[in-house]
Order: structure tokens, then sequence, then C-alpha cells
């Protein structure tokens, strides 16, 4: 391969939502750092797989020193709820908005039209199961409402569709959500339309 300079640039590009421009564009900013920031920078990258792992129960990453995450060790939390979300981000924007105090699974991606499923199916089922015996009673499906969300949705159900009895019932988040919209990005009033509209 090229040079250090044409090797960071690649390093950035291989970054999801970062073009070849925008990559050249963060190396060139990077460069106008100290040398102590970028030394902290390149320490927090190489050792972010040590220092960073995943919730059993949910999926999240996080840096607490215990296995489970804040929220999945949290005994406070309305143990009838379990919300299905895509993303960690997604976790984060719900979580800030305030409106939802039950738990959570993170399925790790969405199914795309064509190509590997990513979803990570036995943790969900896991999570599920988990839940269960704590007295669950309804399962949220906080996809996004985009086409994948759609199918993530679909694939979702049928995993947990065998694992339910009658008491627990599962909602989708309603459309306060616009249509191509992922849960990241909604605003605090529009998750709130979409939590008290689930149907
Ligand atoms: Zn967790």
């Amino acid at each position: 391969m090229q040079n250090s300079l044409e090797k960071l640039i690649y390093h950035f590009e291989q970054l999801s939502g970062i073009g070849p421009r925008q990559a050249r564009r963060l190396v060139y900013s990077l460069l106008k750092r100290s040398g102590s920031d970028l030394r902290e920078f390149g320490n927090l990258i190489a050792t972010v797989k040590n220092t960073v792992h995943t919730c059993p129960s949910c999926g999240l990453f996080h840096t607490d020193t215990k296995p489970e995450c804040v929220y999945c060790s949290d005994q406070n939390r309305d143990n009838t709820s379990l919300m299905v979300v895509e993303k960690d981000a997604d976790l984060i924007a719900v979580e800030k908005s305030g409106l939802f105090a039950g738990y959570y699974v993170i399925l790790g991606g969405t199914v795309p039209i064509t190509g590997r499923n990513p979803v990570r199916d036995d943790l969900l089922k896991k999570a599920v199961e988990l839940r269960k015996e704590q007295g669950l009673s309804e399962i949220i499906l906080g996809l996004s409402a985009t086409p994948e969300g759609e199918q993530t949705k679909d694939h979702a159900l049928e995993v947990i569709n065998p694992l339910l009895g009658d008491e627990i019932k599962i909602s989708i988040l309603g459309r306060g959500l616009a249509t191509g919209t992922e849960l990241e990005y909604s605003d605090q009033e529009t998750l709130r339309n979409a939590l008290s509209n689930r149907k």
C-alpha cells in the first residue's frame, strides 16, 4: 500500500458514512491537532477493543467493569416492557428522551433486502426469554421507518413469535416517525408521539 498519509485516508474511508473526499478532509484536519491530542486519539483507538465490551443481555457497547450495562443491571427499571432497537445510538436516543423505562435489546443492524442478515437473533431470543421470566407483558419494536426497518420488523416478529404466549403483546412504535426516519435522529416530540401512538 501507499505512504502513511494515504493509508490513514484509507482507514477513515472504511468508517461508515465516510466517503473518500471526507476521509481526506478528516486526515488533513488531524494534522492541525496537537501531538498530545493525537497521541490520546491513537491510544484510545488502539485500546478500544479492550476497554469497551458488549452487554451480554442487551448488546450495548459500554465501558463499565461489570459485564452488564448500566440499564440491564438497574433492578428498578420496568420489567414488563422490552424495546427492540436496531443500534446503540437508538437506545441512547430513547433513553435521552426519558420516555421509556423498560429494558432493551439491540439487534446490531437491519436486515438488508439482499445479503447477509446481521441481526443478532440469538441475543433477541435470549432477551425475550430472560424478560419473560421477570414478568414481561409488552415488546415494543422500535425500528426505523425505512424499507430495511420494515424488513427487520418482519424478521424480528418471525424470531420472537414462537416464544410468546397470549400474555405478551407486541407493539410497533407509531408512525409519528416520518417515512424514511431513523430512530436515532428523531427529536423528543417525535419520539413521544411514536411511543404514545404505538399499536
Ligand atoms: Zn445491557
